[in-house]
């Protein structure tokens, strides 16, 4: 993959990823213009717009295949930006069923978006009752200082109430987004090292 900052190094194209290692299916959520497509671009490494467009972009789902170096491990991650890619209750369902983990995004700057990653956190919770999947709150847009809608505190405190864990991004920065990644393996790896005793 290409380099965009100092940090993006420890993520290496996702072909060369060890056979036959576990790969680890991360689905995003949230609501239309949080900025998941945004993030799933950086992780998957195709940044520019016409970049994108090349990829295919211009279609509205996409899903990433990368190896991410964590804790001197490597793990393969499938990224799903498929939550928009139609409407159909099919859709939905299925990425509440299929995924080994959870990325619930909104915007700080968008209040409503907030109220809806509550929403889809529940939803989850019933679709998946018996399971403790790892969930990543990412509250993204944090670069929009003057038009934030949502604390940090407030963003913290809903993860509390959820069981999850919780971050701040800024896809526009590059900020926290490798942390996210990296955050949701650990999770993942938490889970089922405590799941082998
Ligand atoms: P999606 O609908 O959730 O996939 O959201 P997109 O990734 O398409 O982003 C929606 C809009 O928000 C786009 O115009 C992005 O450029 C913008 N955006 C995404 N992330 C950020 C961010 O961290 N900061 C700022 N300022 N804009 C962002
Ligand atoms: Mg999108």
């Amino acid at each position: 993959g290409r380099v965009s900052d100092s940090s993006d190094s420890v993520i290496s194209s996702g072909s060369e990823s060890a056979e036959g290692q576990a790969v680890y299916k991360v689905v995003l959520l949230g609501e239309h213009g949080v900025g998941k497509s945004s993030l799933a671009r950086i992780f998957g490494g195709v940044e520019e717009a016409h970049d994108a467009e090349e990829a295919g972009e211009m279609m509205v789902g996409n899903t990433y295949d990368r190896s991410v170096m964590v804790d001197e491990e490597e793990a393969s991650i499938l990224l799903y930006d498929v939550w928009e890619q139609d409407n159909s209750p099919w859709l939905k369902e299925q990425c509440m069923k299929m995924g080994d983990a959870y990325i619930i995004v909104y915007s700080v700057t968008d209040k409503s978006s907030f109220e809806k990653a509550s929403e889809l956190r529940i939803q989850l919770r019933r679709a998946r009752q018996s399971e403790n999947i790892p969930i990543i709150l990412v509250g993204n847009k944090s670069d929009l200082v003057r038009s934030r809608e949502v604390s940090k505190d407030e963003g913290s405190a809903c993860a509390v109430v959820f069981d999850c864990k919780f971050i701040e991004t800024s896809a526009s920065l590059h900020h926290n987004v490798l942390d996210l990644f990296q955050g949701i393996v650990r999770q993942i790896r938490l889970r089922r090292d405590t799941k082998e005793e």
